[in-house]
């Protein structure tokens, strides 16, 4: 479907209500630049401005006001993903073959940002199919798109990404999960750990050692593959619960001798690693995009907050204490943006972005959390409270310097371009 036609669809659907309609072809416009190719420029196009309206408009009406409750309850947020799924909010960097828009990371990150503000908990429950499906878009022939990526146009299921095991989170090559090859399957036993969508996914993209030899180099003892949710021998096991992001489903999975067919290799024996990490360099960037619109909600709130409360006889923000608080958490959000921006653009254009990347998420998920403590701080003791928003935002904002790379793994990645570049000068 066309991200014109999906738009006709969302506007049929009411939630584009008010918006002005496309004046241009917008194909011609997703064909052309994503964002300020041959210069910086910080104007969106035209196509970019209603995605962006769409989503904000979308997190307003049906995130915000279910948040709260599915973060006390839980409860995985179905009712959205199948409303975002029709108005095309989600599955946006599919390819046109298989029915997709095959939008930018840039514009992505736009979506991300906006849903992210609603609550982060649904944001990670939609965007984590994005993660699970980025293998498979970088490294998928065409028959495995259009099986698998397809299914995702025509209904509304999720992908997600299983790499991280009990004892392998941060070292992906400690891998242990294992995949034989049988005949013309593979047999695969292991165990996977926090994996986002775990229980609610219709696919799995799953990072295997097929060598068993430990001297082997990750480079070629990994292999990565799809497989069904419906696989025998595949058991989700129990909803994690977690400090923060509750609306979303992270479980253990269990492989029992899972045998998956030799067409849904990705690639071929060996290219697994180089997939499981390529695939950040695309999903990194609206992580950080995402804890900037997290990190946007706090400054609200805690602004919003600060004109009400009085003390002394004067609202709080009338204190220079309070109001440089504020002052330094747009200081951060403004940066973070332009970091998620930069990654993003490098990742259109077509360059190697990773150190970009790590940049962006490591920022972007520091200066969330400094956010939302900032925030608490200033709705003082109702910050504590669960009765006030900010308490939540500061629970959700933790995960961002974990999941996707921890804070010292972003940091060992542009160390490393650091030190590589340094020994050129
Ligand atoms: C809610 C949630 C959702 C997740 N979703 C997914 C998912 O969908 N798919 C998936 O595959 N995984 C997922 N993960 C896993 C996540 O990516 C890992 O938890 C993360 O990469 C860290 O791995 P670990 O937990 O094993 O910590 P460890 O790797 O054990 O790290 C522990 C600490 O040591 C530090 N550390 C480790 N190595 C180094 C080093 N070389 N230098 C400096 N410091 C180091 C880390 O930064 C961290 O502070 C998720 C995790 C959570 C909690």
């Amino acid at each position: 479907m066309s991200l014109k036609q999906i738009l006709d669809k969302a506007a049929r659907a009411g939630i584009t209500t008010g918006l002005r309609r496309l004046s241009i072809s917008a194909e011609a416009e997703a064909a052309e630049s994503h964002h300020g190719l041959g210069g910086v420029t910080f104007e969106l196009n035209e196509m970019q401005k209603e995605m962006q309206e769409l989503a904000r408009k979308f997190t307003r009406e049906e995130i915000i006001p279910v948040a709260a409750e599915h973060d006390k309850t839980g409860k995985f947020p179905w009712e959205i993903v199948k409303k975002a799924h029709e108005v095309g909010l989600i599955n946006g960097h599919i390819p046109a073959h298989c029915g997709g828009m095959n939008l930018g990371t840039f514009d992505g990150c736009l979506v991300a940002e906006e849903l992210s503000y609603g609550c982060t908990g649904i944001g990670t429950a939609l965007e984590a199919t994005g993660l699970g499906q980025m293998p498979v878009i970088l490294a998928g022939n065409k028959e495995q798109q259009k099986k698998y990526l397809g299914r995702l146009i025509d209904e509304p299921l999720l992908a997600a990404y299983c790499v991280t095991e009990p004892g392998a989170g941060s070292d992906v090559s400690g891998v242990k999960t294992k995949a034989e090859k049988k005949g013309d399957e593979y047999v695969i036993n292991g165990q996977k750990m926090w994996i986002t969508n775990g229980g609610v996914a219709n696919w799995y993209f799953v990072l295997a050692r097929t060598n068993l030899d430990p001297k082997c180099p990750p480079g070629k003892a990994f292999t990565g593959f799809i497989v069904d949710r419906d696989t025998p021998g595949l058991t989700p096991g129990r909803k994690e619960i977690n400090m923060g992001q509750r609306a979303s489903d992270t479980r253990g999975i269990t492989f029992e001798d899972v045998r998956v067919p030799k067409e849904n290799v990705l690639i071929g024996e060996g290219a697994g690693f180089k997939i499981a990490m390529g695939a950040f360099d695309k999903t990194r960037p609206p992580v950080a995009s995402g804890a900037t619109g997290l990190a946007q909600r706090c400054l609200d709130e805690a602004s919003k907050y600060a004109l009400e409360r009085k003390t002394f006889g004067v609202p709080i923000a009338m204190h220079q204490a309070v109001a440089f608080i504020l002052a330094d958490m747009a200081i951060g959000i403004e940066a973070a943006r332009l970091t998620w921006m930069k990654s993003a653009t490098e990742a259109d254009l077509g360059k190697r972005n990773s150190y970009y990347a790590s940049i962006a998420k490591a920022f972007a998920a520091d200066v969330a959390n400094k956010c939302a403590t900032d925030a608490v701080q200033i709705f003082g003791g109702n910050g504590f409270n669960s009765e006030y928003p900010v308490e939540k935002l500061m629970r959700d904002a933790k995960i961002y310097q974990i999941y996707e790379g921890t804070a010292q793994i972003q940091r060992l990645i542009v160390s490393r371009e650091v030190i590589e570049r340094a020994k050129k000068l």
